[in-house]
């Protein structure tokens, strides 16, 4: 049974090529798993916000996205949803290993993502974590390596590629920047680089920011492929 509604999804999710994202005004419109959408009930969220209805009709399908709204407009559900979607799609389960990566410039945006996952997630099955520093290190070492998906600030994340030897990111199917042109400013640009370079091509990449990161250059260096550019500027 579970077989046949996760092939009903695909479907549906499909079909939302066809949808006019400003009609959606109940996330119960969107093909959603009833493990999100109990998740999101329970978290007291029943209507999208813009930046959710503009990036979800595309990201729910796969494809790239790269979003951008002022803060406070939702952007955090705007990945947690796909994230959570795809990985139940695919029939994630522990045996797979690490299948989102979420980087995060500081650790109080981890943590805060941190929450609204645990929260939204709670249903799915899957194992998350954060490996963030000023923790003990082997803490994160041992808890890294069973986790489904991990949200992480860059140096941390690269000191874990490359000193963990129980890391890996091979089956990596989704990665999402949080607030993205931090993310590939200057400051991280020689650790977001490595980052990159350990992560599968064949991937989902979505990057969101409060302004539009058009810099073909840093699309190409985070790995984007024909992503969907979709700018909102009020909340609602
Ligand atoms: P951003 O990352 O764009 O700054 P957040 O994802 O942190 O925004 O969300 C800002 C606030 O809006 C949070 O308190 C969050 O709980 C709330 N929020 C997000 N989506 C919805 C929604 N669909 N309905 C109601 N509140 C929402
Ligand atoms: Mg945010």
């Amino acid at each position: 049974r579970e077989e046949s509604e996760i092939n009903e999804l695909e479907q549906k999710k499909l079909e939302m090529a066809n949808v006019n994202p400003d009609e959606i005004d109940s996330f119960a419109k969107f093909p959603l798993s009833k493990y999100t959408l109990l998740g999101l009930k329970h978290n007291g969220f029943t209507v999208p916000t813009k930046v959710q209805r503009q990036t979800l009709v595309y990201s729910l399908r796969g494809m790239d996205v790269v979003g951008a709204a002022k803060t406070g407009s939702g952007k955090t559900l705007a990945f947690i949803i796909p994230l959570l979607e795809n990985l139940y799609v695919k029939k994630w389960s522990s045996v797979d290993g690490l299948g989102a990566l979420i980087i995060t410039p500081t650790r109080e945006l981890a943590y805060q993502i941190f929450e609204v996952l645990k929260n939204v997630g709670k249903s799915h099955d899957f194992s998350a974590g954060l490996i963030i520093g000023g923790k003990d290190l082997k803490y994160e070492w041992n808890l890294i390596s069973g986790c489904n998906i991990l949200i992480c600030t860059p140096g941390r994340l690269l000191h874990h590629m490359l000193e963990n030897p129980d890391f890996s990111c091979e089956y990596v199917q989704m990665l999402v920047l949080d607030e993205a042109d931090q993310c590939l400013s200057m400051g991280f640009a020689e650790t977001m680089n490595c980052i990159l370079e350990e992560l599968p091509e064949d991937r989902q990449t979505m990057l969101f920011s409060a302004t539009q990161t058009r810099d073909v250059k840093d699309l190409i260096r985070a790995g984007c492929k024909n992503p969907v550019f979709c700018s909102v500027h009020e909340f609602s």
